[in-house]
């Protein structure tokens, strides 16, 4: 900062155009015309010590003469009179910045300035010299007279700042004290708001501290841009109480300004701000997206998504409905909440068959029944229907007949049959599991307000499909449950009716989707589940499930044939004799259907197939080979020598090739390698008589899900109060059937002389424990009852219940059997399981006619009215209390 200086008489002068420099203020100049440069020249660049030159402002004629006469004067004293009009006549025909000179108004105060820093260049090609200059303005000065030295202007001049006698006396001056605290307080207050912006970190602040309070001014206003008027004004302000007040008002102005600016900025990003973020944002995932070299454009994207609505051969209502939702989404961002959901929709609409069918043909009931018997063995009655079924499709293409269902335990072929259906059809096909189904939206789908909705299992079914005929397999419709998320069934009632499945409605596609060209077919485990309406609508085809001999049929003529060949095996790699397969339905398989088996001979073949694998290597030709009439291979035994892989004559055919490369010996599964590969058996004829070895014991039969099975029903007596105690998870059926039971026995105690007389209480000093082991199944039902009241009496009187007989049926209290359930599920499980003798109550018989002969050849069965011809039958050697029983 420049201290006081002091000023020659004279000073070489710089016009500056509509300009002024003020003290404290540095400026960076280029002089080119020749004036300036002779000036700077001769005044700076020539001089050994600092020169100083003076800057005066100047102004054009016409814009002095609007400003008015303040300007207009005549040379004269510096007091009140700021502007001279200086004559220079024609004896110097120089203009100034090109203008003639007589229009130039210069000012009669500038500020005598020193270069900081000087630079000389010359141009090329005219070699016209130039500097550039950087100046500091140092004093205020006024011009005495002003005269041309050669080409520029040289002023006599008088200084214009205080003394420092003068400056002491103004310090003193109070209102000199209060505007030059005003004036620090304003630019405390702009220099802390720069900083805000700049982050300037206080360097600012050092000025104000060490700076003269008058310099000051000079330099704050100095770094705005105000109008030269001001400039001007400023320049003039020699009086430093003016020159305080004016620079207070400026600087004030100029914080004012910031502020109002920066509103203005923040209501403005404000309102643009979040659309310009967007915009950005997606700029620059364009320019990602991009270098990624991934151009799918979304454009391109709902582009390609309406061309698929159009071609989807939607209904023109439903057209009109998908239109609209496109149209919502084009004037969608992607980015914008909805989007997506709103293009999964569309997607959806676009992929469903909403007309395209598979073309049926002509259905052929003969190579129907004959791809029926080919897949499947027996069942005729079944298959009977289902060409009957067809025989009507045939002749009434669009006939509304009863949906069938297959009805039996897992495994008895109710998948395959379906699909044989659909095959017969020509049709495409579809399962929808329904397996614990409990709410309707399953079946409907969600309506699209909620998060993450979904079409129903039809819909979605429907579009993995692709066409709007398929035969769609419900499956296990029987496990559906109602609860508070509402009836699944009947939503499938919706399904099934053919006068309201034209226009089926899932909530997530809220457009009625034609579900009457669908074909279909349901299973259940059980009929009993099934709610009575869905019931109505359809017809029940009964598979009760295999005997052991259709099971071993089964295994030979399709099972093992098709387990190998899903292997990559065939006959001369792998043999399951008869015998063997006998083995793997009674030692490892308890079931009504034939899963398990499945399964099972896919472990032998996986086993097979290792062995294979690892025999491939070493696989030698054998001697067969002889009989192919090929040269090179005759050639080559000829020479004794080993006969080599490649060497396949070329016109032998596939089976000449797999003759040729046969394996020495297919492996043949033997009951080594069936415990080697199943491990040891799992189920024999014994286990009934182990268990009944001990007294209490005795022997059931029940129905399940799975089929009928077997079940045993243990009884044991120990001290206590006379209670009874049930295990087993037993429903609340069972339960009461113990009850009756054990009524039955203590009121029948003496006739079965199990107590000494009829007042004798049997539970006297002693509870009683009934369990029905595999203890994790739920159990229910009253079939069990006259199992229970064996079990009680072999308990009570220590005899053993034969190991040969099982029975089913309800008891009364007065010891009645009352017709069960699934009486042909159960005697199948007892010939399963090896039983030969099968007790049932009387009218049960009838149901007998659906049990296959075969099994019936098999077992005795025994008919019994009263729990007294049970009892009879149980125990080995008769029921020796008959005589004396009064009923
Ligand atoms: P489900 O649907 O009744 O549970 P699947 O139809 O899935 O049973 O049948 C299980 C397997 O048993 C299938 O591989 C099926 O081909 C076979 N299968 C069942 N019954 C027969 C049969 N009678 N003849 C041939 N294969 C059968």
């Amino acid at each position: 900062m420049a201290e006081s200086v002091e000023l020659p008489s004279r000073l070489g002068i710089l016009p500056f155009k509509n300009k002024v420099l003020l003290p404290g203020a540095i400026i960076r100049i280029r002089c080119t015309s020749p004036s300036s440069v002779k000036l700077v020249e001769q005044e700076l660049w020539q001089r050994e010590e600092k020169g100083l030159i003076g800057i005066l402002p100047v102004r054009d004629a016409a814009e002095a003469a609007a400003v008015g006469p303040m300007l207009s004067q005549g040379m004269g004293s510096d007091s009140g009179e700021r502007s001279s009009k200086v004559q220079v006549g024609t004896s110097d025909p120089q203009r100034l910045d090109g203008k003639n000179q007589q229009d130039i108004h210069w000012h009669t105060r500038g500020v005598a300035a020193r270069a900081l820093h000087l630079s000389r260049g010359v141009e090329k090609p005219s070699g016209r010299v130039t500097y550039v200059v950087v100046l500091e303005g140092l004093c205020r000065f006024s011009v005495q007279e002003l005269s041309t030295r050669g080409t520029y202007y040289t002023a006599r001049i008088s200084p214009l700042e205080m003394t420092k006698s003068e400056m002491e006396q103004v310090e003193q001056d109070p209102e000199f004290i209060t505007l030059s605290r005003q004036f620090k307080a304003t630019a405390t207050e702009l220099i802390s708001v720069l900083e805000q912006k700049q982050k300037t970190g206080g360097r600012t602040k050092v000025l104000l501290e060490t700076v003269p309070v008058h310099k000051l001014a000079d330099i704050f206003v100095a770094s705005f841009e105000i109008s030269f008027e001001e400039q001007l004004s400023m320049l003039d302000s020699v009086d430093l109480k003016v020159r305080l007040s004016k620079a207070t008002e400026l600087v004030d102005r100029h914080l004012q300004s910031i502020h109002v600016a920066e509103k203005i900025t923040q209501k403005v990003e404000g309102q643009l701000s979040k659309s310009q973020k967007e915009f950005l944002l997606r700029q620059q995932m364009r320019a990602i997206k991009e270098e990624l070299g991934d151009n799918d454009d979304d454009e391109d994207d709902v582009a390609t998504l309406e061309r698929k609505m159009q071609s989807a051969g939607m209904p023109s209502n439903i057209w009109k409905h998908a239109q609209r939702e496109l149209r919502r989404l084009k004037k969608m961002q992607p980015q914008q909440p909805g989007y997506n959901s709103s293009r999964v929709y569309l997607e959806l609409l676009a992929d469903l068959p909403w007309e395209k069918t598979t073309e049926e043909f002509e259905v052929d009931l003969r190579a129907a029944k004959e791809r029926l018997d080919s897949d499947h063995y027996g069942l005729d009655k079944v298959k009977q229907r289902i060409i009957e079924y067809l025989a009507v499709r045939k002749l009434k293409p669009d006939a509304r007949g009863p949906v069938l269902c297959f009805v039996g335990p897992p495994g008895v072929g109710k998948t395959s049959l379906a699909s044989s259906i659909a095959s017969a059809l020509g049709r495409k096909f579809i399962r929808i599991s329904l397996g614990g189904v409990k709410d309707e939206a399953d079946i409907r789908g969600h309506r699209r307000t909620y998060i993450g909705s979904m079409p129903g299992r039809l819909i979605d079914g429907l579009k993995r499909v692709a066409v709007c005929n398929p035969v769609m397999l419900l499956d296990e419709i029987d496990k559906t449950g109602s609860d508070v998320r509402g009836d699944p069934a009947s939503a499938l009632l919706e399904v099934l009716d053919p006068e309201q499945n034209k226009t089926f409605n899932d909530h997530y596609l809220n457009v009625p989707f034609d579900l009457s060209k669908v074909i279909f077919v349901a299973t259940a485990n059980r009929m009993q589940p099934i709610p009575p309406p869905l019931l109505d609508r359809m017809e029940v085809i009964d598979l009760p499930g295999y005997t052991p001999e259709e099971k071993l049929k089964i295994a030979m003529h399709h099972l093992i044939p098709r387990v190998l060949d899903q292997h990559g095996l065939s006959t001369e790699f792998l043999q399951i004799p008869e015998a063997m397969v006998e083995l793997v339905i009674q030692g490892y398989t308890r079931e009504a259907g034939v899963r398990n088996l499945e399964r099972n001979l896919a472990a032998l073949a996986r086993a097979a197939a290792v062995r294979v694998a690892e025999h491939e290597q070493t696989v030698s030709v054998s001697k067969d080979v002889h009989s192919l009439a090929s040269p090179i291979v005759e050639s080559r035994l000829a020479d004794g020598g080993e006969v080599e892989m490649e060497v396949i004559p070329m016109g032998a055919t596939n089976h000449e090739i797999s003759s040729t490369f046969k394996i020495s010996s297919p492996l043949i599964v033997d009951e080594d390698m069936l415990e080697k590969v199943l491990g040891p058996p799992r189920f024999d004829d014994k286990e009934a008589a182990e268990r009944v070895a001990t007294p209490g014991v005795s022997v059931g039969l029940v129905w399940t899900s799975v089929g009928g099975e077997v079940q045993f029903v243990e009884a044991t007596a120990m001290a206590g109060k006379g209670e009874l105690h049930l295990t087993g998870q037993l429903g609340d059926v069972i339960k009461e059937s113990a009850q009756i039971a054990l009524t039955w026995v203590r009121t029948r105690a003496a006739d079965l002389m199990l107590a000494a007389s009829e007042e004798t209480n049997l539970l006297q000093g002693r509870d009683v424990h009934i369990h029905f082991p595999a203890g994790a199944v739920p159990k229910d039902g009253p079939s069990a009852g006259v199992t229970l009241v064996t079990a009680l009496v072999s308990l009570f009187s220590q005899k053993r219940v034969r190991a040969d007989t099982a029975m089913t049926g309800e008891l009364t209290l007065r010891g009645l059997v009352l017709p069960v359930g699934g009486i042909k599920d159960k005697v199948l499980a007892a010939h399963r399981c090896g039983i030969k003798r099968v007790i049932l109550p009387e009218r049960n018989l009838k149901d007998l006619t659906e049990v296959p002969s075969a099994v019936l050849a098999g077992l005795e069965i025994i008919a019994a009215k009263r729990m007294e011809d049970v009892l009879e039958e149980a125990f080995e050697g008769g029921c020796p209390w008959r005589v004396h029983s009064k009923l």
